[in-house]
């Protein structure tokens, strides 16, 4: 990944927003003016409201539908008397409905240590880079895996030209749980390694692929448990998993990102079949010992009702490493999973890593051989484990019950 802007308070990418306001505008507005229309999705708008708007607004609406499906669940609107029953007291058969979130009592329990040790298996194949033999190994154990958890799993292969004309041969590994549900959501990590230590001091060091057990494989280690909890759990809400390739190929000081987020790019303009994921999760170095995961700055500008609603759920679960402000500003791979895939998608990352804008020295790892399992707590990935166990068994369930007919 890379820095998008380190003025942090820089709105950077205000021309972009257009389309994320009127989507918050919009929820808001439905937010404060009616709970009952705002949660009947069904008919988001009225038709003859609908055909009043112009082109552009109805093209918007249009594109922001699948997450008005799952809006409820994303934001917690603010404290008004329509929050709560008709006394105005809070009506906690609608946890949903209010800032009250549902109790984590009884959902399946997230196995920190098999987290690391799904790590630990990644980067004892070596370094991962695009076409190296620790991909090949790594692509073949994903598939294996997974296809013993998933209701189906395929490879998403595809070439891409690199460097002084490199022909890369990347893979994506999608791994779908209730393909047929209609209401769905997006985990994903990035899975490759950075083919070199371009953040290294000794520039003999610069040309090596990185171990990437933080930057890369702590965010797979952590979506392949889930993938065991669902499998030993099922559960009614569609989940697709998806492991990108080709995040960190790119040269940043040849190009901007051209040359990144290939795997998550290529998904973005090659979408399972089905309904849309209405939301998206991404994870990418999650898995610090003491890792610090601030709300990040396009996470917030493209899906910001998805980011407040899981960092509040952070804090009803007491999970520290997740702090209550505004981080940096980062590209990733959810950059075209918002604007191509239109998935409003969240990056879950430790961003005082990049850059090394970081004062403890353990971890100015980013980039460097340093990378490795000696960085890597079972506690941080327990966390951010718990946080995605909980958004799937109780939050959106939560949320559907408030959609079934009275
Ligand atoms: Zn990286």
């Amino acid at each position: 990944m890379k820095i998008t802007s380190p003025d942090l308070d820089s709105d950077s990418n205000s021309s972009e927003k257009p389309n994320l306001l009127s989507l918050r505008v919009i929820i808001f507005a439905r937010c404060a003016a009616s709970e009952t229309a705002f949660y009947h999705v069904s008919t988001p708008i009225s038709l003859q409201k609908f055909l009043e708007f112009t082109v552009t607004q109805r093209s918007i609406i249009l594109r922001i539908l699948p997450i008005l499906l799952l809006t409820p669940i994303l934001i917690g609107c603010p404290n008004t008397p329509q929050n709560g029953g008709e006394d105005g007291k809070t009506d906690t058969t609608k946890s949903a409905t209010t800032n009250v979130l549902p109790d984590p009592a009884g959902m399946p329990e997230f196995n920190a240590q098999s987290a690391y040790d799904y790590v630990a298996k990644q980067v004892s194949f070596g370094t991962r880079e695009p076409n190296s033999p620790g991909a090949k190994k790594a692509i073949a154990y994903f598939l294996e895996e997974l296809g013993k958890l998933a209701d189906t799993v395929y490879p998403q292969k595809f070439t891409h030209t690199g460097y002084s004309g490199a022909v890369l041969n990347l893979t994506n590994i999608v791994a779908r749980f209730n393909p047929e549900a209609k209401v769905r959501i997006l985990l994903c990590a990035h899975w490759d390694s950075r083919p070199r230590a371009d953040m290294e001091q000794d520039e003999s060091k610069q040309k090596q692929a990185i171990p990437a057990a933080n930057d890369g494989a702590s965010g797979a280690g952590v979506l392949l448990e889930i993938a065991r909890i669902l499998k030993e759990t099922p559960q009614g809400v569609g989940v697709d998993i998806v492991l990108f390739d080709g995040e960190d190929y790119g040269d940043s000081d040849i190009d901007d990102t051209a040359q990144y987020f290939l795997g998550a790019k290529y998904f973005s303009s090659n979408l399972p079949p089905g309904t849309k994921p209405a939301f998206g999760i991404l994870l990418d170095m999650v898995g610090d010992k003491e890792a610090e995961f601030a709300m990040e700055g396009n996470s917030l500008d493209f899906a910001y009702p998805v980011v407040v609603k899981l960092w509040k759920a952070a804090s009803h679960l007491q999970l520290p490493a997740f702090k209550h402000e505004r981080g940096g500003v980062i590209s990733d791979d959810h950059i075209p999973l918002n604007k191509v895939a239109g998935i409003p998608t969240i990056d879950i990352i430790d961003i005082d890593l990049v850059g090394h804008n970081t004062l403890n020295p353990r971890r100015k790892y980013w980039h460097t051989l340093g990378d490795t399992m000696d960085n890597i707590g079972a506690s941080t990935l327990g966390q951010v484990g718990k946080l995605l166990v909980y958004t799937i068994y109780k939050l959106i369930p939560d949320e559907m019950n408030q959609q079934q007919p009275a």
